[in-house]
């Protein structure tokens, strides 16, 4: 059952998100029939277009053959047997529920708060998770490679602390323009058992904090590992397009736009001025944005060791 689950969420990825009952009948362990039961999916207008089910070779438009007095009759052309009669089953299509799979996987997460629709039939916010450092915004975002992408990413980034559920593939990184929020899959992430979807709690936090780590902006690397991330994009790449997330890093390592231009032009030998560090931070939406749990965080931190450096021992 746990693959028909997948083969929704390589359904929800796509762009029409339907399924026609040719493709139904091809899922496994009659898992179509199983989520149809959920309200997963809505049955929506015939298809224009079937397979043909005498050779299975091709698509065929469907023309529809009125028969006063009785019902109508469907027909495909097959260029092996001439006129193929297609059965009204065979028309169904469905479209996937996203509002019924937001409800379920919501269910499954200890979240405060009533799912919301954020962007139409793109983004929703499930409720929020608690964490030790505070809470977050889980979000279930699908489309975000359709035309609504720009709209989606706006109300991500917009969220608090967002926690991103996606179907399947994840958006090229510099979709972000900046930090890349946590994201999970729900293809890896989730199970279908006993007839309901399972997120595991403890793989879902799991998931939260290493991504946490890996994207947290605020923490300025030193130089050292800084060279090193761009080596090994270098090696791995063959040349290295400067993206923002170079650029910004090189900004918190370096402290000022000039120094990371200065920074970026030696370690790659080509030149980078200080305008394109600021465009980075621009479009990362200013300094505030790119720097701010660098401020809040590393800054102090420092500070207040310094503080105690400086500061005489009370016991001594
Ligand atoms: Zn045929």
């Amino acid at each position: 059952m746990t693959e028909s689950f997948q083969f929704l969420c390589l359904l929800m990825d796509g762009e029409y998100q339907t399924v026609s009952a040719y493709e139904a009948s091809d899922w496994p362990q009659n898992g179509f029939e199983k989520l149809l039961a959920l309200g997963f999916f809505n049955q929506v207008e015939n298809s224009q277009y079937v397979v043909c089910p005498d050779c299975l070779y091709h698509d065929g438009e469907v023309v529809c053959i009125e028969n006063p007095g009785r019902s109508p009759r469907w027909f495909i052309p097959c260029p092996e047997s001439g006129r193929v009669e297609i059965r009204p089953d065979e028309l169904r299509q469905w479209r996937i529920s996203l509002p019924a799979i937001v409800q379920a996987i919501a269910g499954q997460l200890s979240l405060t708060g009533k799912p919301t629709e954020l962007v139409p039939g793109h983004v929703w916010r499930l409720g929020r998770w608690k964490e030790p450092d505070g809470l977050h915004d889980v979000l279930l975002a699908v489309g975000l490679r359709t035309k609504q992408a720009e709209n989606c990413r706006r109300a991500i980034t917009s969220s608090h602390k967002p926690v991103v559920m996606i179907p399947h593939r994840e958006p090229a990184r510099e979709f972000w323009l900046g930090k890349v929020p946590p994201l999970i899959s729900l293809y890896a992430a989730a199970t279908f058992t006993n007839d309901r979807i399972q997120l595991d709690p403890e793989y879902f936090v799991d998931v939260v904090r290493q991504e946490e780590l890996e994207a947290a902006p605020g923490e300025a690397i030193g130089p050292e590992q800084l060279r090193m991330m761009i080596r090994k994009m270098v090696r791995t790449e063959g040349q290295v397009r400067i993206d923002d997330e170079i650029l910004l890093g090189a900004l918190r390592t370096c402290g000022s736009t000039r120094k990371a231009a200065a920074f970026l032009s030696e370690e790659l030998q080509q030149k980078v001025t200080k305008d394109r560090v600021q465009r980075a931070v621009d479009r990362a939406g200013g300094v505030a944005a790119v720097t701010e749990d660098y401020d809040s965080d590393s800054v102090v931190r420092s500070r207040s060791r310094n503080r105690r450096d400086t500061m005489p021992e009370r016991t001594a």
